[in-house]
Parts: structure tokens; C-alpha cells; sequence
């Protein structure tokens, strides 16, 4: 079930801060993710691409789908047609399999660059130590069909709220410095994607313009 208070409050939160809410759907039940959608919420994240196709054919067609999860190369394909945003690009090889996928749907598609911030060990996000030698290496591409608009990370699975804190003012900082030294000619460059359900507030409070959140909107 949806919980419809609870959603209220994090619209209401994201406004507040200029940001905006994508809706996790990952594994809520069609009928759900539809009251979701009838109370307004048109943005929603899934992390697996086999069940985002699953349910996007059973739901409204003007849902923005957004891949939040790890994508595999061979995956893109599939969802290249319609993404909206895909939040977790960490690997130039995955970069160039978007740009060549978005080429053959004729579309520019947006992507996020993860960061790994958490001190939490994980295989996924770009290391903070590599920041520049990624950016050196993807700034002599020349990938047409590709639109980086800002960064995504997550914060380590604590009940510490000031590391979570830290954590999201280090993904802040590396959006800065981005926008700084590759981006300042593209104010399309403006987004931060953290906090879910547990620190979406202290996200919203260290810059965040985009969280995603599941668990919390449904009971
Ligand atoms: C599941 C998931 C979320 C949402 O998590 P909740 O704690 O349920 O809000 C956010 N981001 C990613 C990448 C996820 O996989």
C-alpha cells in the first residue's frame, strides 16, 4: 500500500529544497506504483532492468523511468529507447555502450556519474582518488548522444547521521569541483542525486536535488 501521508511529506520536503523526489518502485506491485502515479508522482526509479521492462508496459506511458541501479553493458539496449535518467554510470566502457545505444534510438540520453563516498566497501561508484583521471579520460570523447547532468552517491548504511552528513557534503564537493573545472560552460550540469528513505533529509540539507525513495512511501 501506498502511504499516502508519508509521500506527501516528502513532496513537500523536495519543494523546500528545490529538489525532486524519484519514487523507488523496485519491487512494489503494479497496483502500487499506479496510486502512486493517480496521487501524482510521475517520476520512479527501478535498479534491474528486467523488472523495470516488466512492469513499464502495464503502467501510463508519460512515467519517467529512472535506472538507479548498477547497469551492465549488455543491458542498455533494452532501455535506451525510453530512459529518462540513469543514475549510476561508473566505467567510461558503460559511457560509450549508452552513447552508441542512444545514437541508434536517434536521442541524447542523461546520465549521472556515481561516486563512491560511503566508507563502506562496495564495487560500485567511481573511487574519489580516480575523479581526475576519469575526467581526463572521458573529456577527450566525444560522446554526442550522451548528457551528463551531475553525480549520484550513496551514503554508508549507518545510524550516524554526521558520517552520512560527511558523506553527502564529499559527493557535494566533488559536484563543485566538476562544475568547476569541466562543466561551467553547461548549466545543464546541475544535478545531485542522494538520500533515500532513511537520510533523505539530511540529503535535502547538503544539496541534494534528487532523492530516491522507496521504502519510506509504502507500508
Ligand atoms: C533501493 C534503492 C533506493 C531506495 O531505497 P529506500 O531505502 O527503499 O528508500 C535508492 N537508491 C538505490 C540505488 C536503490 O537501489
Amino acid at each position: 500500500m501506498v502511504n499516502q501521508n508519508s509521500w506527501k511529506d516528502i513532496v513537500e520536503a523536495c519543494k523546500h529544497s528545490d529538489a525532486e523526489l524519484i519514487a523507488v518502485s523496485k519491487t512494489q506491485s503494479i497496483e502500487d506504483i499506479q496510486s502512486l502515479y493517480d496521487l501524482g508522482q510521475k517520476s520512479m526509479g527501478e535498479n534491474r532492468v528486467q523488472e523495470l521492462l516488466d512492469k513499464k508496459d502495464k503502467l501510463p506511458e508519460d512515467i519517467q523511468w529512472h535506472l538507479i541501479g548498477h547497469l551492465q553493458r549488455n543491458k542498455v539496449k533494452y532501455i535506451a529507447p525510453f530512459v529518462c535518467l540513469i543514475h549510476a554510470v561508473d566505467s567510461i566502457r558503460l559511457l560509450k555502450v549508452i552513447n552508441k545505444e542512444a545514437a541508434k534510438n536517434d536521442r541524447t540520453i542523461d546520465c549521472l556519474l556515481q561516486f563512491h563516498i560511503a566508507q563502506e566497501e562496495s564495487k560500485f561508484g567511481i573511487q574519489l582518488k580516480d575523479v581526475e583521471a576519469f575526467m581526463n579520460e572521458l573529456k577527450i570523447l566525444e560522446l554526442d548522444h550522451v548528457c551528463i547532468r551531475g553525480v549520484m552517491g550513496m551514503a554508508s548504511f549507518v545510524d550516524n547521521d554526521t558520517q552520512v552528513r560527511n558523506e553527502f557534503q564529499r559527493l557535494k564537493a566533488v559536484f563543485d569541483t566538476l562544475k568547476q573545472t569541466y562543466y561551467s560552460d553547461y548549466p545543464s550540469f546541475d544535478s545531485i542525486s542522494m538520500g533515500m528513505s532513511g537520510d533523505y533529509k539530511i540529503a535535502l540539507e547538503e544539496g541534494s536535488t534528487m532523492v530516491r525513495v522507496g521504502s519510506k512511501l509504502f507500508t
